[in-house]
């Protein structure tokens, strides 16, 4: 991927968050502490801030450089999740990746933020977007195909009772509400598609 390509998905990404960072304060002040959009909101900001030394990077070297930068800004239960996401992937990928090789670094990725939040799918998070997306991605579905997924799925985090993170210690009070990580992650995912459909 060249240097230009990657500073464009970071701006992308910090773009939607930009834009959707009092939805995500919402979202989490329903059954959360309320800090999800300035969370990410700096986070993404500090990587925008060097967006060119870490698109300069090779792809693995600068998906590593993104996570450890969101590790160290974002806080809260989110950030070491998106940061282990994003270093882990820097480590799985491979320099110019095809789809299959995306494939396989987004699950091994994902494993990893499940080891770390000691989650799985179904427990009201992030998971419950990666996971779809993941799916949608191995079974070739088109970048559009693959954002709507991680809508569907966000949405459907709002029946579901939180089992991990601070809104399960609402227990039932978390069900008609949506995820903010599961938001988040949504958005991410549609920013990036775009704008690597856009390349
Ligand atoms: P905090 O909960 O510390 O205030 P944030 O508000 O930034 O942190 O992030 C909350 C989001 O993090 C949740 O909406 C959820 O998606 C995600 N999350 C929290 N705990 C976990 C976990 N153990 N596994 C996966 N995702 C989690
Ligand atoms: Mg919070």
């Amino acid at each position: 991927m060249a240097a230009s390509d990657f500073s464009r998905l970071i701006a992308a990404a910090a773009d939607a968050i930009a834009a959707h960072a009092e939805e995500l304060t919402a979202l989490d002040q329903a059954i959360g502490d309320g800090d999800h959009g300035l969370n990410m909101k700096r986070g993404f900001e500090a990587v925008r801030a060097e967006a060119e030394a870490i698109a300069a990077k090779p792809l693995p070297d600068a998906l590593k450089a993104a996570g450890t930068k969101l590790v160290m800004t974002v806080g809260g239960a989110s950030g070491p999740l998106f940061g282990t996401l994003l270093m882990a992937l820097g480590k799985e990928v491979p320099a110019a990746p095809d789809r299959a090789a995306l494939t396989m670094a987004l699950g091994k990725a994902i494993e990893a933020v499940s080891a770390r939040g000691k989650s799985q799918p179904g427990q009201k998070t992030m998971l419950d977007v990666l996971q779809p997306v993941y799916e949608a991605l191995a079974q070739g579905k088109t970048a559009n195909e693959i954002a709507d997924a991680a809508d569907q799925a966000a949405d459907a985090t709002v029946p579901m009772k939180a089992l991990r993170g601070r809104a399960s210690f609402l227990g039932e009070r978390s069900i008609g509400h949506m995820d903010a990580g599961a938001r988040s992650t949504a958005l991410l995912v549609r920013a990036i598609a775009e704008a690597i459909e856009g390349s």
